[in-house]
């Protein structure tokens, strides 16, 4: 008999979460591989679960295993896998698309109306000691890159897919304004960098968020004085970087940013919606429709793993100084505390869930 044991991160009920065993995985399907857990981090979205019982039409109706950015060693290999062996590390990419339907063959497995992601209901997620995954969507890590690395692919992925629906290229002189300094907002900046934005300058109304930008080579960051109006904002903006954003990358979710975002951005260049935002927002349509000022949406990613893995392996990219507090997987109600605690300092806790003597 199997005598592993799952200890998992479970979320019963809005404000339940529970650290306790649940079933191993069976036998890995012919495309498959099975997982030792190593390193999860804890988003912003797994906290939102946590507290809330559900984000959006998402309920917890049921006990669901949590967490999504995640590393692992692939411990089984389906009969049918070629990409993997047993001993790789991977970063796991967490929504898996059916690849049966046509927006799935298109290739954007990402919209598929029946993707499967780790920690949203009904799918459990990866805060576990071991798991199955599809072979397709394991990214072997590079022997330079930790596991702690690896488990930030998944937000870094995010910000990659933003910059490539921005269309950021070297080259090209792009002055690039993120809003938002949160882990996503900061990813966003270093990849707009990496991936050949002439300048950045990034935006919160918090400091310490901004001074830590700073300490990532974020040097051009703007306090946002929540009295001032958009049009005064607007003219940081353009005194930072010398004219008005040609790209922006929204990370923050606030009607205030988007709307900085369509007022100060360059006439035809591209605003990426990668925060979410409340599902009404009252913003000048008409001022971006006019100005072709292109709205785009963005679902978590596709097809971005992999350059976010070359990013951090080949040195453009330290995610690392990111991952502010680590925490064994026992101790994971205190790490979803210090994850949710504003005052905290975390910008990234991530949880280890190997067995540890
Ligand atoms: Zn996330
Ligand atoms: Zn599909």
């Amino acid at each position: 008999m199997d005598k592993r044991d799952n200890l998992s991160v479970v979320i019963h009920k809005k404000e339940d979460l529970r650290v306790e065993q649940s079933a191993l995985p069976s036998e890995p399907g012919p495309y498959e591989v099975q997982l030792a857990s190593n390193t999860v981090g804890i988003c912003g979205s797994d906290v939102h679960f946590w507290k809330d019982g559900c984000i959006d039409k998402w309920v917890i109706e049921s006990p669901l295993v949590t967490g999504h950015e995640s590393s692992a060693t692939v411990i089984k290999v389906g009969s049918h896998v070629k990409n993997l062996k047993v001993g790789d590390r991977v970063s796991v990419e967490p929504g898996v698309g059916c690849m049966a339907c046509q927006v799935c063959k298109d290739g954007f497995y990402n919209l598929c109306p029946d993707v499967l992601f780790f920690g949203v209901p009904p799918t459990g997620g990866s805060l576990r000691r071991y798991y199955n995954h599809s072979s397709a969507f394991c990214h072997k890590l590079p022997d330079n890159m930790s596991h702690g690395e690896g488990a930030l692919m998944e937000p870094l992925a995010v910000a990659v897919y933003a910059c490539k629906r921005a269309a950021i290229t070297e080259g090209s002189g792009q002055r690039v304004m993120v809003t938002g300094a949160g882990p996503v907002g900061l990813l966003s900046a270093l990849a707009a960098k990496a991936m050949g934005a002439q300048d950045v300058c990034i935006l919160d109304i918090n400091e310490s968020r901004l001074k830590f930008a700073q300490q990532m080579g974020i040097d051009k960051t703007i306090l946002i004085d929540t009295k001032l109006d958009t049009e005064s904002l607007a003219n940081e903006v353009i005194a930072i970087l010398g004219d008005s954003p040609d790209i922006t990358l929204e990370c923050s979710g606030a009607e205030s940013s988007l709307n900085l975002a369509i007022f100060v951005n360059k006439d035809g260049g591209n605003v990426i919606m990668v925060g979410i935002n409340p599902r009404k927002v009252s913003v000048s349509l008409s001022s971006a429709a006019c100005r072709e000022v292109n709205l785009l949406g963005i679902k978590r990613y596709r097809h971005s793993f992999p350059l976010a893995i070359y990013l951090v392996s080949s040195g453009k990219i330290d995610v690392k100084p990111l991952i502010t507090h680590k925490y064994r997987i026992e101790e994971a109600l205190e790490a979803f505390h210090t994850a949710a605690n504003p005052t905290s300092g975390a910008i990234k806790v991530q949880i280890e869930c190997f067995e540890q003597s």
